[in-house]
């Protein structure tokens, strides 16, 4: 348990296994590391295959008295997840800075939204329906009941350590299925302070257990090897998407799969420039950049492209960039140096195509892992950063001329998970929409996510809807009584 890390926050270091806290079954630990300063702040217990196993046991033995729970139960249980979230949000966002770099704004932002889904699927827990029809012949009724899937594995990304966890969680808990979190080895911590306050909401033993390890391949297709185990909810790049869906395929698991993203900006020229800006920022900044939703490509009509570009530059200049615990810093450092060295790659290569750089260009010396805010005017096509997830604090513009046009580029990926368009023409904005190829439309707006909304992609972006109701129905099977009376 760290006591010292923040203050009034219980941030325990141990598995959650089965309501115990217990080091590693090989006592092996590994470091968490503050990504603005580069030292280590914690020591985490390391999850071994045979504690991958304990934890199957433990949600296994946990699961029939779970699901047998009355919705209205876990719906109050969740709900005062809620309630304690919501009462310790600073000391949640404090420790998100810690491990994770961001800014102080973005972290507490993340909270709210991460306690949200406990609220969400509070209520939606009670309203989990069925349905009871006439077959055609008239010969007998149908009835439909969803019931909960079973053991969920749930794996979740560093870059919103708290609000991965409970977009899966909160409507895993209301479904009535018992879980097992594998956090990212960089953000463990919150993960295990998640864990802490569930319990003392009132989960049950055994119903949330919390497996930091960083050797998530052979743990993670130890519990895929499981029978026991009938879902996999995976939130990380398309890399290890893909990698888990192979392993997922052996027992023909559920998978829900969240991926990594491509975003394009599109910016008409009847847009509102000043919101096009405002929306620009909020879908470049939010996290430092480092989010799955990131504006990655901006693609700005010829009559405002200048202009646009030049005002961006001038507010991604303004921004503070230092330790996001310093709440007067807007950026934080970006988590890795790993990080640091992908970002630099992707800009020099744009630069060396012929992109100029209206401001920022490269990483801050000094300690942490810090990137300075940038903007690249006339990035050529076949530029690096076009294709691949920036997932760092920069903005490539790219004119276009036609609505035609901006459409091909924007659907010109492999991935689908959200795009933004800025027009003050309606219909406009309404057409485009429909024609991206992306599972969320930000239209005139720069922020999508949203618990009572489906969240997710299409393409190689990924599988299944997280938040709103279809989030819940993910850890459900539909079961049908062909019923004669
Ligand atoms: P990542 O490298 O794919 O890791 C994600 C999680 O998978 C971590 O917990 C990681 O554990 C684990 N993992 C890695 N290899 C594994 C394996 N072979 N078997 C089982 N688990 C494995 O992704 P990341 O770098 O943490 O996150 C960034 C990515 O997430 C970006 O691509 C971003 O777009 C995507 N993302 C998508 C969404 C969305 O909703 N679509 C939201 C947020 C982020 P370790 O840390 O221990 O390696």
């Amino acid at each position: 348990m760290l006591t010292d890390l923040v203050t009034g926050l219980e941030v325990p270091t141990d598995l959650l296994i089965g309501g115990r806290w217990s080091p590693a079954d090989d006592a092996s630990t590994f470091d968490v590391i503050d990504p603005a300063t580069a030292g280590v702040i914690a020591t985490v217990a390391n999850g071994t295959v045979a504690d991958a196993g304990r934890c199957v046991d433990a949600a296994a033995a946990a699961a029939a008295g779970w699901a047998a729970t009355a919705p209205r139960e876990r719906s109050s249980i969740l709900r005062r997840a809620f309630d304690l979230m919501t009462d310790r949000e600073e000391q949640f966002a404090e420790l998100i800075v810690r491990e994770n770099g961001k800014a102080f704004a973005d972290a507490l932002g993340e909270v709210r939204y991460a306690a949200e889904f406990f609220r969400w699927y509070a209520e939606e827990a009670v309203r989990l329906h069925g349905e009871l029809t006439t077959a055609p012949s008239g010969s007998n009724r149908i009835m439909v009941v969803r019931q909960p899937i079973g053991i969920a594995l749930l794996i979740t990304p560093w870059n919103f350590p708290a609000a991965m966890a409970t977009r899966k969680i909160g409507p895993a808990l209301a479904a009535g299925c018992t879980v097992i979190l594998k956090p990212a080895s960089d953000t463990p911590l919150t993960a295990l302070a998640i864990g802490a306050l569930l319990a003392q909401a009132g989960v049950p033993d055994g119903v949330v257990n919390v497996l930091p390890s960083r050797r998530s391949g052979p743990v993670g297709e130890a519990i895929l090897g499981d029978p026991r185990v009938r879902k996999l909810s995976f939130t990380g790049s398309t890399e290890v998407g893909r990698s888990l869906l192979r392993v997922a395929a052996e027992q023909v698991i559920s998978s829900s799969m969240e991926l990594g993203g491509n975003a394009p900006f599109l910016v008409f020229d009847d847009a509102d420039l000043e919101a096009a800006l405002d929306g620009a920022m909020v879908a470049k900044m939010r996290n430092g950049g480092e989010a799955c939703t990131a504006a990655n490509r901006f693609y700005a009509q010829a009559g405002i492209a200048e202009e646009f570009t030049e005002r961006l530059a001038q507010r991604m200049g303004a921004l503070t960039v230092g330790p996001g615990i310093d709440r007067a810093n807007a950026v934080g450092p970006l988590v890795n140096q790993a990080a640091v060295d992908k970002v630099s790659e992707l800009v020099g290569d744009a630069v060396s195509r012929g992109a100029t750089v209206s401001t920022g260009g490269g990483a801050i010396t000094g300690d942490g892992y810090f990137y300075a805010p940038t903007v690249l005017a006339g990035v050529p096509a076949g530029s690096q950063l076009l294709d691949e997830e920036i997932f760092g604090p920069v903005a490539p513009v790219v004119t276009f001329e036609t609505e035609a046009e901006a459409i091909a580029l924007a659907n010109s990926t492999e991935f689908g998970l959200v795009s933004y368009v800025y027009t003050g023409d309606l219909a406009r904005g309404l057409r485009v929409s429909e024609a991206l190829e992306s599972g969320m439309v930000g239209l005139n707006r720069g922020l999508v996510s949203d618990p009572a909304a489906p969240f997710g992609g299409v393409k190689q972006s990924g599988l299944g809807r997280e938040g709103g109701h279809e989030g819940m129905v993910e850890y459900t099977e539909s079961k049908y009584i062909a019923v004669a009376w």
